[in-house]
């Protein structure tokens, strides 16, 4: 059951986010050659319990840590470690903070030193899709649309969608209805209504769709070995349009890139 939340809820889902935004921000300065996974895990659990927050993976479904990180080959779920990042190393790095009785869930996929085009490529068209998935969040669509929004342009450049794993409703759960696979057919699933909040996560795989399990039993790998990116927001529909409550703007402002790609999803507020 899709459970909707009222605009004063989506606001406190929005301060969720925004730790979580906060937190990938300040990460992003420390995803450097040389650091382990585990140093950006306890850096992270301190800044969201800073924040008047609880990590919001910590502890759920008995995972062990603050963060997922998962380089290069991995899709998602990794663990850290105390194995140094080096140059050419793209590390996925999913967060959740919980806050006021809510989650925020979100992540970004960063490079470490000087990755290759084709892996920038990959990253490039990922989080291009995250967008077109967010766009077609919106009221007289199904959530086979925003399924075939992101498969549709990341198919096109030969990428496999992953298909085990999906994004989701969001709020006092980390994971409620509907499941948003990042693949589908047009007009299909379950409509779309103001009020809904989702996590919507594309994972792209370099190469082969297919996945293979750790015997960890949590890290996701790619079959072939090749890279896999991960994108997530945070999204609300409001008056029938996608509204983000996550945002990217810290991890931007750290690494001095410039942006306009949150424009059109942004809460925009009157000048009156
Ligand atoms: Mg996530
Ligand atoms: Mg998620």
């Amino acid at each position: 059951m899709v459970i909707i939340k009222s605009l004063a809820e989506i606001e406190l889902m929005r301060e969720s986010a925004l730790i979580v935004s906060r937190t990938l921000g300040m990460l992003a300065k420390e995803i450097q050659p040389g650091v382990t996974t585990l140093q950006l895990d306890r850096l992270a659990e301190t800044f969201i319990r800073d924040h008047q927050a609880k990590p919001g993976f910590l502890g759920l479904y008995d995972f062990p840590n603050t963060l997922c990180v998962s380089p290069n080959e991995q899709v998602v779920h990794g663990i850290p470690n105390d194995v140094p990042l080096e140059s050419g190393d793209i590390l996925s790095v999913d967060c959740g903070a919980l806050k006021n009785g809510f989650y925020g869930d979100h992540a970004y996929t960063f490079e470490v030193g000087e990755v290759t085009k084709e892996t920038q490529k990959l990253l490039e068209v990922t989080k291009k899709s995250l967008y077109l998935g967010i766009a077609a969040f919106c009221s007289g669509n199904r959530v086979g649309d925003l399924g075939y929004a992101i498969q549709q342009y990341t198919e096109s450049f030969g990428y496999g969608v992953v298909r085990e794993l999906v994004g989701h409703g969001l709020g006092k759960e980390m994971h409620e209805a509907p499941e948003l696979p990042n693949y589908g057919k047009r007009g299909r699933g379950k409509k779309f209504v103001d009020g809904m909040v989702v996590a919507i996560e594309p994972m792209i795989n370099m190469g082969t769709k297919d996945i293979r399990h750790f015997k960890d039993g949590w890290t996701i790998k790619t079959a072939d070995n090749k890279p896999s990116a991960h994108f997530e927001h945070n999204v609300a529909l409001i008056d029938g349009k996608p509204q983000l409550l996550s945002t990217f703007d810290p991890i931007y402002e750290a690494l001095g890139i410039e942006s306009d790609e949150e424009l059109p999803f942004k809460k925009t507020t009157s000048l009156a």
